[in-house]
């Protein structure tokens, strides 16, 4: 069997949605599966759209998430260029050629300026535009040598029936008569989505085709298109679509939905990559944690159903989580770093934030909480917890505090078990239980109630930063 060859075709119209790594995801999984060459193409032809920068960012977002491309922009390789916009002559003599193969036809009065990607799921019955038969094809040359502006139109047969045979979806029909006399080329020399598509999937070898069911309406016509052209078809496999917890379609509007989001939110890319993975395909068992490798060992396009995949934000949390505490801390030090230092949070050593980290690990969803659950390793409290005071700042506190300070001043050694032991110690001496100490204490030190283990977090602290919290809250907290 020849290579198989894959493509993510993003557009580059704005940040990389969830729902295009996904279908990146898929392609790759299938190509390394394989042994396949996965492609990246940009598909940017829609000029209306372009954002510039999108394909750097889609390029660096991709290479975040840890899925390299074979060929493509900036590595090259031997089928490119793998940008569209690259590629206009090779798009202008495929529709040439349809023309003189009676296959597609010229169309002065619509120069498809405004023709647009379609996509299903809006509810619309696409317009259906038969010019065909209109013009002569005098009148046609006549126009032309008038340089008249003219897209050019494929020729969609009335009453057939296009199939495919989709991997994922089974057998689907469609009626050719609700299918558009599709623009191919626009009159700027731009082709649309589908001729480029079709043109490039065949010209870069593509075997199968793994895209969203967004893209399934246009099938019909670029299954004609092979046809035309008498180019083989390559294999479908349309992705269900990405859902809301209410099952509408997943939007903005109730949550993010770029993968740039997730990644300034502190998810890991091994994390998100593998909760993505399974908005759509299952491993056929009860397994939720997958490293790309067990991905790439285990992923079937057969695997993948048919019905929309719900994103569910519990599950990622939970699924970030585990991969935290798979992490090293050193191996986390240099993802929070640079998340604290946004926040001007700077100048501790790589040990002293591998401490902070092996005891809050247990506590964050998120990287970006190591922020919020570790603050008072990074500043003294700004302010007491009203809850915690109420809850823990007794009356007799400041006293009991005050013996803490006393004791842990005169300790040589401040470790967590001499701690303990000077609190234990002082408690006994107070003929009072150590938890009326250590309530207090850890409220001092921290500004909270709840936390790491408080010698842990104290010893981490150092003697120093401990006496000072403990002497301030004595002149604040009376
Ligand atoms: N350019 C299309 C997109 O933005 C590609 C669809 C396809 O893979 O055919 O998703």
């Amino acid at each position: 069997m020849s290579t198989i060859r894959v493509r993510f075709a993003p557009s580059p119209t704005g940040l990389l949605h969830v729902g295009g790594l996904r279908t990146a995801l898929y392609n790759f999984l299938f190509a390394r599966k394989h042994g396949g060459v996965f492609i990246l193409r940009i598909e940017d032809t829609d000029r209306n759209r372009y954002v510039p920068g999108a394909m750097e960012n889609l390029i660096r977002t991709l290479g975040w998430a840890g899925l390299q491309y074979d060929e493509g922009p900036v590595t090259g390789g031997p089928r490119g260029p793998y940008i569209q916009s690259e590629r206009l002559a090779q798009y202008k003599a495929c529709a040439e050629e349809l023309i003189r193969n009676g296959k597609a036809y010229r169309d002065f009065l619509d120069q498809g300026d405004d023709d647009e990607q379609e996509k299903s799921g809006e509810g619309e019955q696409p317009k259906i535009a038969r010019r065909q038969n209109l013009l002569s094809s005098d009148e046609v040359r006549r126009r032309l040598e008038a340089g008249e502006p003219a897209a050019v139109r494929m020729k969609v047969p009335d009453a057939v029936t296009i199939a495919i045979d989709d991997v994922i979806r089974g057998h689907v029909e469609f009626a050719s008569d609700l299918v558009n006399d599709q623009v191919l080329l626009k009159s700027d020399g731009y082709p649309t989505y589908h001729l480029a598509n079709v043109v490039d999937d065949h010209f870069m070898g593509v075997t199968h085709v793994i895209r969203g069911e967004e893209w399934l309406p246009s099938t019909p016509k670029h299954v004609l298109l092979y046809d035309y052209f008498g180019w083989p078809k390559p294999v479908f496999a349309h992705l269900p679509l990405l859902l809301n917890p209410d099952r509408t379609k997943l939007s903005k509007r109730q949550g993010d939905v770029a993968v740039e989001d997730y990644q300034k939110k502190g998810y890991l890319p091994d994390a998100l990559v593998n909760f993505i993975a399974l908005l759509g395909w299952n491993p056929g068992d009860e397994r939720e944690i997958f490293t790309l490798e067990e991905l790439t060992r285990e992923f079937s396009l057969e695997r993948v159903g048919k019905s929309g995949a719900v994103f569910n934000m519990d599950k990622l949390n939970s699924v970030n989580k585990q991969y935290l505490r798979t992490k090293t801390d050193q191996e986390l030090v240099s993802v929070v770093r640079p998340i604290l230092e946004e926040s001007g949070i700077r100048g501790f050593s790589d040990d002293y934030l591998g401490q902070v980290i092996r005891l809050t690990k247990e506590r964050v969803t998120t990287v970006c909480d190591f922020k919020e659950t570790g603050d008072f390793f990074f500043a003294d409290p700004a302010r007491y917890d009203e809850e915690a005071l109420k809850k823990n700042w007794k009356a007799e506190s400041p006293k009991y505090v005050a013996a803490v300070l006393d004791a842990l001043r005169s300790l040589e050694t401040f470790s967590a078990a001499t701690i303990e032991a000077v609190v234990r110690r002082t408690a006994e001496q107070l003929g009072v239980g150590p938890g009326k100490l250590i309530h207090p204490v850890r409220l001092a030190t921290t500004g909270k109630s709840t936390g790491p283990g408080l010698f842990e977090l104290m010893e981490v602290l150092g003697k120093g930063t401990c006496v000072r919290r403990l002497e301030r809250a004595l002149q604040t907290l009376v």
